[in-house]
C-alpha cells in the first residue's frame, strides 16, 4: 500500500514534470517503433502526447537523415548523448537502454535556454559598454583586497591613465584634497557600518587642477560574518556647477562693470561693523558723476561704461582705505570713511573731488567731468544704514540742485524739504481731477505801437486749503515726477480751447504762448498732435508760440529734441527760447532749429541799470542786453524782454531796438476776465 502510494506519487511528479518542462520523453522498441511519447516539448512540434506511438522512426524522420542516424546508433548502443535541430528548435538528447532492447530517449528543448542565455549575454555587453562610456564615474571597491575597479569617466575625473590606480588608500591620499580627506573617509566608514547610501561632495587635486565632485555609493555585498566585501557607486564632476554658483554669489555682492563691491556688500559691511558708543564719526558719502546721463545718451552706453570704469579706478587709486568704496549702480558710488572727524572727512572728500575732476575720463569726451557729493554722518544723522543712506542721498540731491560740482553735508532742513516735495506731489496728482488748476494770462506788448500782441499762459494752482501755490514751486516737482506730462497735455487742450473762444469773441491777433517742458518734446507724435489740435479748434499754427527754457534745452537729449523743434517750426508754430541768457546755449544750435524768438531773462533786465557780475568780470548790464539784441537781429530772431517793471527799462529797450516786452510795468499775469478788459484798452 505504502509502495503503491509512493509510486503514485512518483507518477504524479513525473506527469507534472512532463506537463510543465520543455522535454519529450519517448520509448522505442528494438525495431524502432515508438511505444511512448509524452511531454510539453511536443507542443512546439505540433504533436500531442503519444501521437507517434505505433509509428516507426524511419517513417517519421524520413526527411531527417541526421536523426535517423542518431536513433540507429542509440538502438545499437543503448547509450547516447546527442544534439539535434528540428523545426528550428534545438534539442539535447539523452538515450538510455531499457529492457528487451528498448531505448528511452529524453529530448530537452534547449531553445528557450539558449534565448535566455543570448539575452543575458546581450545585457551584460550592454551594461559593460554603458559602464565604460557613461558620463558618470563608476567605481567598485573590493574592500578586503583594497582595490578599486573603475570606468573610463572615473579615471578621467581623477586624472588617471588607463591602468591606474588599483590601490585604494593610495588613490585617496593622492587625489582627495587634504582638507577634505578626513571627512570623506569617515563618511565612507559610517556607510560601511550602516549599509546606507552615502552622498557627499569634496575637492580633488588632479593633474588638471582643482575639481569638485559629488560621490555616492553603498555596500553591495558582505561576507557571512556581515563584514562588507564590496562597495559600489558613482561619481559626478560638479566643478562647473560649483564655479557657476560661486560666480552667482560673487555677482550678488560685486558690481560686474567695475569689480567694486556693490550696494548689498555695503549694507553687509555696515552690519558687520561694531558700533562703539563713543567711537569717532563715520562718513557716508554718495558720489555722482555730473551730467552722466548726457554722456550716455549722446555718446552711447559703451562710452558711458568706460567712463564709469575710469572714474572708479581713479577714485580707488586715491583712497587710503580702499575696502570701503562701493558702486551703488549707475553713476553713483559710496565711500564710507571710518574713525574720522567730520571736518577731516569733508576736507578729504573735497580734495578727492577736486583732484578727480581735473581728469578727462574718456578720449571721446573732451569735457572734464565734475562730481556732486552728498554726505551724512554716523551717529549725528542716524545709526542705521538706511537712514544714513537716505540722508546722504538727500544731500546729494541738494548738491545737484545747487548747480552740481559740489559737496553738500546733510542737514535736517533738507529732509523736511523732501517730505514737503513728496506731500505736494501727492496733492498735485489730485489737482487735475479736482479742477484746481487754471490759467492767468500775462500780456505781451509791442514796443512799436504799445499794443498787446500776445499773452503768455501761466499756470495757477489753488490747493485744497484754498492756498495759491506758485508755479515755480509745483512745476519743478511735477517735472521731476513725470506728472508734468499729463499736465502739459491738459494745458495745451485748455489753451487751444480758450484761443478758439477768443476768436469767436473777435480777438484774432493775439499770439498765445504756452510753456513746454523740454521733456515733453520726447512725447511720440508731438508734432502731428499739435497740428491736429490746431485744426480741431480752427486755429493757425502760427497763433501759438511754444516756450522752452534755454537751460532745459541744453540738458535733455534722449530724443532728438532739436529735430522735433525744427519740424514744429516748419509747420509754422512760433518757438521761443525762454529765460534766455541763463542756460549757456550754443548759439549755432538755436539758429539751427529755427527758433523764432528770444525771451531775455528778467535778470538781465534787472541788471540794465546796474553793473552785472559774472564769475569773471563786472560788465555793464546794458552792454550784455545790447549784445543780445544785436545777436538776435543777426539771427533774424524776434526779441521779447521779460520782467520789465519800470518805464526806464521799457524806454531803454525800445530805444535799443527790442521788439516786445512783458512785465509788471504793463501788467501782471491776469485772470481771463481782467485780461480781456486789458485787451479792450490795448488791443
Ligand atoms: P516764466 O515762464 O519765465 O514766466 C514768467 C514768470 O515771471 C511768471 O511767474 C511771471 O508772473 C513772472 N513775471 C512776469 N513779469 C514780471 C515782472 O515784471 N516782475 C516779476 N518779479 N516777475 C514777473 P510765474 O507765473 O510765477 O511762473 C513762474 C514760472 O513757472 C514760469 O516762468 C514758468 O517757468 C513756470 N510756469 C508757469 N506756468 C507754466 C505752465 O503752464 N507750464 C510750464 N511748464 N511752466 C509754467
Ligand atoms: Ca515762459
Ligand atoms: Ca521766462
Amino acid at each position: 500500500m505504502a509502495e503503491s502510494t509512493s509510486l503514485d506519487k512518483n507518477d504524479l511528479i513525473f506527469d507534472g514534470l512532463l506537463k510543465t518542462m520543455p522535454v519529450i520523453v519517448f520509448v522505442l522498441d528494438q525495431s524502432g517503433t515508438f511505444l511512448f511519447s509524452k511531454g510539453a516539448g511536443l507542443k512546439p512540434l505540433g504533436l500531442k502526447d503519444d501521437q507517434v506511438v505505433g509509428l516507426h522512426y524511419l517513417d517519421i524522420y524520413a526527411e531527417h537523415p541526421e536523426i535517423i542516424k542518431q536513433i540507429k546508433t542509440a538502438l545499437a548502443e543503448g547509450f547516447l548523448n546527442a544534439e539535434t535541430e528540428l523545426n528550428g528548435l534545438h534539442y539535447r538528447l539523452f538515450y538510455r537502454p531499457l529492457r528487451d532492447g528498448q531505448v528511452v530517449g529524453i529530448a530537452l528543448d534547449q531553445t528557450e535556454f539558449e534565448n535566455l542565455k543570448k539575452q543575458s549575454d546581450y545585457f551584460i555587453t550592454e551594461l559593460l559598454t554603458a559602464y565604460e562610456v557613461s558620463n558618470e564615474g563608476m567605481w567598485s571597491l573590493h574592500l578586503k583586497q583594497g582595490i578599486v575597479e573603475h570606468n573610463r569617466r572615473w579615471r578621467e575625473i581623477f586624472g588617471y591613465s588607463e591602468d591606474e590606480p588599483s590601490n585604494l588608500m593610495e588613490h585617496f591620499a593622492n587625489r582627495v584634497h587634504p582638507d577634505d580627506i578626513q571627512r570623506v573617509l569617515s563618511k565612507v566608514e559610517s556607510a560601511m557600518e550602516s549599509g546606507e547610501t552615502f552622498n557627499h561632495e569634496y575637492r580633488l587635486n588632479t593633474p588638471y587642477g582643482l575639481r569638485y565632485v559629488q560621490d555616492r555609493g553603498k555596500v553591495v555585498s558582505r561576507d557571512k560574518d556581515g563584514n562588507p566585501e564590496r562597495m559600489t557607486g558613482s561619481l559626478s564632476d560638479i566643478t562647473q556647477d560649483v564655479l557657476n554658483q560661486k560666480k552667482l554669489e560673487q555677482l550678488a555682492f560685486q558690481d560686474e562693470l567695475t569689480g567694486l563691491p556693490n550696494k548689498v556688500s555695503s549694507e553687509n559691511f555696515w552690519k558687520q561693523q561694531p558700533k562703539l558708543e563713543n567711537a569717532l564719526p563715520v562718513g557716508f558719502a554718495i558720489l555722482d558723476i555730473d551730467n552722466f546721463k548726457l554722456v550716455n545718451d549722446v555718446l552711447g552706453h559703451k562710452v558711458g561704461d568706460v567712463l564709469i570704469q575710469n572714474v572708479a579706478n581713479l577714485i580707488y587709486s586715491q583712497l587710503t582705505d580702499k575696502s570701503q568704496f562701493f558702486r551703488l549702480g549707475g553713476d553713483e558710488f559710496l565711500i564710507i570713511s571710518q574713525n574720522i572727524t567730520q571736518e577731516k572727512c569733508l576736507s578729504n572728500l573735497k580734495d578727492l573731488l577736486a583732484s578727480v575732476k581735473k581728469v578727462a575720463f574718456h578720449k571721446d569726451v573732451n569735457v572734464k567731468n565734475t562730481f556732486s557729493c552728498g554726505v551724512a554722518f554716523y551717529p549725528d544723522d542716524g545709526h542705521h544704514y538706511d537712514d544714513l543712506f537716505r540722508r546722504a542721498e538727500n544731500a546729494l540731491y541738494q548738491a545737484k540742485n545747487n548747480g552740481k560740482d559740489q559737496l553738500v553735508r546733510f542737514d535736517m532742513a533738507m529732509e523736511l524739504a523732501v517730505e514737503q516735495r513728496y506731500n505736494m506731489l501727492v496733492k498735485l496728482q489730485k489737482a487735475l481731477v479736482r479742477k484746481q488748476l487754471f490759467f492767468h494770462y500775462q500780456p505781451q506788448i509791442s514796443l512799436i505801437d504799445g499794443r498787446c500782441v500776445g499773452a503768455e499762459i501761466l499756470l495757477r494752482w489753488l490747493d485744497d486749503d484754498g492756498k495759491l501755490i506758485p508755479p515755480n514751486v509745483f512745476i519743478p516737482i511735477a517735472e521731476q515726477s513725470q506728472q508734468i506730462i499729463p499736465m502739459t497735455y491738459w494745458i495745451i487742450e485748455e489753451a487751444f480751447l480758450i484761443k478758439q473762444k477768443w476768436h469767436n469773441q473777435g480777438h484774432f491777433n493775439i499770439e498765445l504762448a504756452i510753456n513746454l517742458p523740454a521733456q515733453f518734446l520726447s512725447e511720440p507724435n508731438l508734432v502731428s498732435y499739435l497740428e491736429q489740435k490746431a485744426q480741431k479748434f480752427n486755429l493757425e499754427n502760427s497763433e501759438i508760440t511754444l516756450e522752452i527754457t534755454e537751460s532745459q534745452l541744453m540738458q535733455n537729449h534722449t530724443v532728438d529734441h532739436f529735430g522735433v523743434l525744427r519740424e514744429l517750426r516748419l509747420k509754422g508754430f512760433g518757438l521761443a527760447v525762454d529765460d534766455f541768457g541763463t542756460g549757456y546755449s550754443n548759439l549755432a544750435n538755436l539758429a539751427n532749429c529755427s527758433f523764432s524768438k528770444l525771451k531775455i531773462d528778467k535778470k538781465f533786465i534787472d541788471g540794465l541799470s546796474a553793473p552785472f557780475h559774472n564769475s569773471l568780470q563786472v560788465v555793464e548790464g546794458s552792454a550784455i542786453v545790447k549784445a543780445m539784441l544785436g545777436m538776435a537781429k543777426s539771427l533774424n530772431l524776434e526779441v521779447i524782454a521779460e520782467g520789465v517793471e519800470t518805464q526806464e527799462q521799457a524806454e531803454w529797450l525800445k530805444h535799443n531796438g527790442c521788439g516786445q516786452i512783458q512785465g509788471y510795468y504793463f501788467s501782471k499775469p491776469l485772470p481771463e476776465e481782467d485780461f480781456l478788459s486789458f485787451l479792450a484798452l490795448h488791443g
